[in-house]
């Protein structure tokens, strides 16, 4: 053990100061060849934190909770206002997702992007309509239409896998990503999953798999489609960034002449995200941050409000969202959309993932999408306004906290150690609230978010 801390000891300042010192170099070589959209200091932070923190840090505040205003409408500019969308080359196999599929084969990627949402081909799913975010459908339901995607057409009560591939070579190899596609018997809105934006970020991919697997077309109102991997490349290698190290998640809607990460995010927003409704974008914490389950809403839309009334037993994190993430650009987009966090990366932990596929199994209930066997209550999410605490000195984080602990002001959440001067600290907590997220213990630096408090807010529209 002795032995076991000293190497580390050694080891450890070696590594921060190649990291520290080494990104900036990296960075400042890339911008003598082509890229410029991206400072050194960008570069680091954007390796230093992510969304999990940044997007609550830097987020417009919610509006008043207490006060009885709604939140404002926001104006939508919809995909469906755009041009129709062209037929499908082929009629999608109808397979049984649980069965073992052979390897995708790639799907020529269409020239003119998609465009239409599957808004347009439901009568009673308009944009802008209510009823897309609100209660289950209450009228006699109709029956589906064919649903077009990735040039394939999905017959009503059916489910297929398709491949989407962003039609760039990346170290010579081009490999498609599975999509699931079930299209259900009856009509309804489209539910879009997507999951390991950051390839490093694995609890998602099991939450859509089994969310989808579960689906029976028939019995199915409208239509769920996941892409339970999109940044394969990052999956591959263990990474959360694509291969030019950039973060996918900053890149959207992306742009078809921009970056790598540019035109993969414009490929995957135009030829599949463009159609959602609705669209539940499946992370974890980063950084050896572990979540508990919670959702990340922008709680000043009305849309984004109601719909995550939908999600059972979250807890609901308001943020606005940051430039280049896929949730802004969707909401932007007119599709109502929310981030799911759900424990840690580079693990499988089983009691996130079914919390999220009990979460998404009762929000499809609640927009009227399936109707379980047996009466369940209401969802209950729980809203929460929150804050990251830092560590104030480097060395070993030592939590005495548990994720999920109710804390009290003041309360020693833990203890950065300096494993050089035998140093402690104590990381107090800023207010009463919940451990929604936190650091596993690690060596830290001064200014890492360790703890994320959670202090309960008021339920929108009650
Ligand atoms: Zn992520």
């Amino acid at each position: 053990m002795l032995f076991h801390g000293l190497h580390k000891l050694t080891w450890f300042p070696l590594m921060s100061g190649l990291l520290v010192l080494g990104l900036p170099a990296f960075a400042a070589a890339e911008t003598t060849t082509s890229e410029n959209d991206k400072t050194p200091e960008t570069m680091v932070a954007a390796l230093a934190e992510d969304e999990n923190v940044e997007d609550v840090e830097r987020s417009e505040p919610r509006a008043d909770a207490n006060s009885d205003a709604q939140p404002e409408p926001q104006p939508k500019t919809t995909a469906a206002q755009a041009t129709p969308t062209k037929p499908a080359s082929k009629v999608a196999p109808n397979i049984d997702l649980k069965e073992v599929a052979p390897a995708p084969e790639p799907t020529t990627p269409a020239q003119a992007p998609v465009t239409e949402t599957a808004a347009q081909e439901d009568s009673e799913v308009r944009p802008g309509e209510e009823t897309v975010t609100a209660a289950p459908v209450s009228t006699e339901p109709q029956p589906a239409k064919s649903f077009t995607l990735l040039d394939s057409e999905v017959l009503p009560g059916t489910s297929t896998r398709l491949a989407w591939s962003p039609g760039i070579q990346i170290a010579g190899l081009s490999q498609p990503t599975p999509v699931l596609v079930v299209n259900g018997a009856k009509a309804g809105p489209t539910l879009c999953l997507t999951g390991a934006i950051h390839g490093d970020e694995l609890n998602g991919i099991e939450i859509i798999r089994r969310t989808m697997y579960d689906l029976d077309p028939e019995k199915l109102s409208g239509r769920v489609v996941g892409i339970p991997i999109v940044n394969l490349p990052g999956f591959q290698q263990g990474s959360r960034y694509l291969p030019d190290r950039r973060d996918l998640n900053r890149h959207f809607p992306g742009s078809p002449d921009g970056s790598l990460a540019d035109r993969i995010a414009h490929s995957l927003f135009e030829n599949i995200i463009r159609r959602c409704n609705m669209l539940v974008d499946i992370h974890t914490g980063s950084l050896k941050r572990t979540n508990l389950p919670q959702l990340r809403a922008d709680m000043n839309n009305a849309d984004v409000a109601t719909f995550t009334q939908g999600f059972d037993r979250m807890a609901v994190v308001h943020s606005s969202g940051s430039p280049g993430m896929l949730r802004s650009a969707a909401v932007a987009a007119g599709i109502t959309t929310v981030t799911m966090e759900a424990g840690e990366s580079h693990r499988i932990q089983e009691h996130q993932i079914e919390a999220g596929v009990n979460s998404l199994t009762s929000l499809m209930e609640r927009q009227g999408m399936i109707s379980r066997m047996f009466v369940w209550g209401d969802p209950e999410p729980v809203y929460y306004d929150s804050d990251w605490i830092r560590a104030q000195h480097g060395g070993i984080l030592f939590s005495e906290v548990e994720l999920g602990a109710r804390v009290s002001e003041g309360e020693i959440l833990g203890y950065v150690a300096d494993p050089i001067t035998n140093a402690q600290f104590p990381i107090r907590s800023s207010s009463n609230g919940r451990i929604i997220g936190m650091a596993v213990d690690q060596v830290v630096m001064a200014g890492f978010a360790a703890y994320h408090i959670g202090t309960e807010a008021e339920v929108p529209g009650e």
